[in-house]
């Protein structure tokens, strides 16, 4: 994530910490001390926080360490002021792995609630006469009822959050996982829209929190979507093998009038039987602009993706588009075919279709992907 540093490596994880959340660290301190506290409670509010994000770190070092147990990666976990994030390289297919990988965060939290009531139990903090504004400014106790708002929050089965994946993976054990990922990001985007509802009434960050629930929601329900769509499907299914092809010393004139005249969006070019890489139809314009039209088709060529293979899984190419339009198809050096997202949608319209038995749309039933 951009504006993030990393600030340690734990158990091989690396931790980050985002600048946004420095921000909010003095901002916090900032305002108790011009608000006319001391100090001293400055300072401790700011501990407070830290204390507060230790416990989230904690929390993401639970999920992530229990992934690790069914073989999952964790890339890094990040802090920011809405709390952590820690960047699974999947989820686990298997329900009851996801269900323990899910409730292992807020677990976390419960023991450390546990622990810190424990502590104040056994050092008389209950003990009365008991006297509500002392124990209310105790620094234990706030982080104890922090902890336990953590695991009450973490657990609203809004997905993506904890609860909702909770939620989902119940599901997923009685139904198949792409209706359980429906359901439970239906669910979602409604708790969603009363969070955000809320947020104005309550606690702006819930709005914030509102708007990430919603978004992840949906593209959650996406991905599950694309899954099942692509379930089997390699490069060789989707890609197009007739196109245009330009050499790389013909004129960016002469690109320009075959992208024209056939309406491909994505030329490729080659010397000599050799791929160089693709001119897209936006990457076109702005050369003609900068070197003429005469200069010659190799300089507009941009920065070019790695050549994909002919049984590359499809799933695996998916995160590529975000970067490329299309991504070449190689046999060694030389071009065999383009994949498009247009040419992946229709494979998988195809795929559906055949899957189905029939050729009506079932009611529904999304094929299209974004
Ligand atoms: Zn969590």
């Amino acid at each position: 994530m951009k504006w993030s540093w990393r600030v340690g490596k734990i158990a091989g994880i690396d931790l980050k910490i985002h600048l946004t959340f420095v921000f909010i660290l003095i901002w916090y301190g900032l305002s108790t001390y011009l608000g006319g506290g001391s100090l001293t409670a400055a300072l401790t509010n700011v501990l407070l926080i830290l204390a507060l994000f230790f416990s989230v770190v904690l929390h993401e070092f639970g999920h992530a360490l229990t992934a690790r147990l069914f073989g999952i990666s964790t890339r890094d976990i990040t802090l920011l002021p809405i709390g952590g994030i820690a960047r699974l390289e999947s989820m686990p297919e298997d329900p009851k792995e996801e269900l323990l990988v899910s409730i292992a965060g807020p677990a976390v939290n419960a023991v450390i609630a546990g622990g810190l009531f424990t502590g104040l139990l056994l050092s008389g903090f209950f003990n009365p006469p008991l006297v509500m504004a002392e124990m209310l400014n105790n620094f234990w106790l706030q982080l104890m009822v922090a902890n336990i708002t953590l695991v009450l929050f973490n657990l609203v089965p809004a997905f993506p959050m904890d609860g909702g994946r909770v939620l989902r993976s119940i599901l997923a054990l009685f139904m198949d996982h792409l209706k359980a990922t429906r359901i439970a990001s239906y669910i979602g985007r409604g708790l969603a829209v009363v969070m955000g509802i809320a947020g104005f009434f309550v606690n702006p960050w819930l709005i914030l929190t509102a708007a990430f629930v919603w978004f992840g929601a949906g593209a959650e329900a996406q991905a599950a979507e694309l899954k099942v769509g692509l379930k089997g499907l390699v490069v060789r299914d989707a890609m197009v093998s007739q196109f245009y092809q330009v050499e790389a010393n013909q004129s960016l004139s002469d690109v320009f009038q075959l992208a024209m005249s056939t309406g491909q969006e994505n030329i490729p070019v080659v010397s000599n039987g050799n791929f160089l890489g693709i001119i897209r139809r936006a990457d076109l314009m702005k050369a003609i602009d900068r070197l003429g039209n005469r200069a010659p088709a190799y300089a507009a060529i941009g920065a070019e993706p790695a050549g994909l293979d002919l049984e590359t899984p499809l799933d695996e190419v998916l995160p590529k588009f975000a970067a490329h339009r299309a991504l070449p198809v190689l046999d060694g050096r030389q071009l065999i075919g383009l994949v498009t997202s247009e040419s992946i949608q229709q494979r998988m319209w195809l795929n559906q279709r055949m899957r189905d038995g029939s050729n009506k749309p079932r009611t529904g039933e999304s094929t299209d992907i974004a």
